[in-house]
């Protein structure tokens, strides 16, 4: 269950007091004080793994500015928690995946087919992501041809707002309209190329999305001076490291918490945050106080529906779900 009072959880005080100031009104839906002068509002829709935990979902990032609602990644359970904020998948503008790896794409079927026969929506999705995915996109529309073709002809949903226009990119501009740009950089995610990271610029604000990564120059040189960094991490205790080789695998292709320091101090992000945390052995704690050991800046440890205010400041909040919505 959603409890904005875990004890995991290790949030500055003005994030306490959103909380706190959210848990006095039950089922109501938080607002923002500063949301009218959002340049770009952010929402963790999830911030875990492969591994299927009930706290942490999937890796998904929805991103809302001007007219675009996107959505980075689709985890498990990114459908539950786009649901739970009350955004309908029909106004969704777009998916961008970083990388291809199942635990970034194993919701998008659940996102696309079920988004569409709850919202009606009447206009294909529009998919972006490296080298495979149009691959994918043609794969997921064969595999599920007879639910599109039945939702249509039994449950008249539009035919249109099944098809999924995809589009492979690699280091580019992807697009760039109604004030909101939106732009793909790479990053080094091991033998897993090519692996993106995204930066969303808006209104003279922009956040950076680290994707699945190393310590990334190429990141770094992209995130330069950004409002909201959100980053991956990855570590494993020395017991873990030292005995099982798989696991120094997997952490070899992530940033660990000593290296998202390097990041951090040369970046300098009004605000860093670790998302996708990938930790075996050790906690999100231990990996915060690792971090903390040589960047001092505002470092948060993301939580599912956390949620972020971009404008004149960076704010944060965790989204209080309204009771019983269904
Ligand atoms: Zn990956
Ligand atoms: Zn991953």
């Amino acid at each position: 269950m959603f409890d904005p009072f875990s004890p995991r959880r290790s949030l500055s005080l003005s994030a306490i007091l959103l909380v706190a100031m959210c848990a006095l009104a039950p089922g109501a839906r938080a607002q923002s004080p500063a949301a009218s002068t959002d340049a770009i509002r952010v929402t963790l829709l999830g911030t875990g793994t492969p591994r299927p935990f009930m706290d942490r979902f999937g890796p998904s990032i929805l991103v809302e500015a001007g007219n675009e609602k996107l959505i980075f990644d689709v985890g498990r359970g990114a459908m539950q928690r786009l649901f739970q904020l009350g955004v309908s998948y029909g106004d969704v503008t777009g998916v961008l995946l970083t990388h291809l790896h199942s635990d970034h794409t194993v919701g998008l079927p659940d996102l696309w087919l079920t988004g569409w026969l709850i919202s009606n929506r009447a206009t294909p999705l529009e998919l972006w992501g490296p080298t495979g995915t149009r691959k994918m996109a043609e794969g997921l529309q064969s595999a599920y041809s007879f639910d599109l073709d039945i939702r249509v002809r039994d449950d008249k949903v539009p035919a249109a707002g099944g098809r999924i226009l995809a589009h492979d990119i690699a280091e580019q501009v992807v697009f760039d309209r109604g004030g909101v740009k939106v732009s793909a950089f790479l990053v080094d995610h091991g033998l897993v190329r090519p692996a993106l990271g995204y930066r969303v610029d808006a209104g003279g604000h922009s956040v950076v999305l680290s994707g699945d990564t190393r310590y990334s120059p190429n990141l770094i040189a992209h995130a330069k001076g950004t409002d909201l960094l959100i980053h991956e991490v990855g570590a494993a205790s020395a017991e873990l490291l030292r005995t099982d080789a798989h696991i120094r695998t997997i952490i070899d292709h992530h940033t660990t918490p000593e290296r998202a320091a390097e990041v951090f101090n040369e970046v300098r992000p009004k605000l860093a945050v670790f998302s996708h945390l990938v930790l075996r052995g050790v906690s999100a704690e231990d990996a915060l106080r690792t971090t903390r050991l040589t960047y001092a800046g505002p470092l948060e440890v993301g939580e599912d529906l956390m949620r972020f205010h971009i404008g004149e400041q960076v704010t944060m909040e965790m989204f209080v779900p309204p009771a019983g919505a269904h």
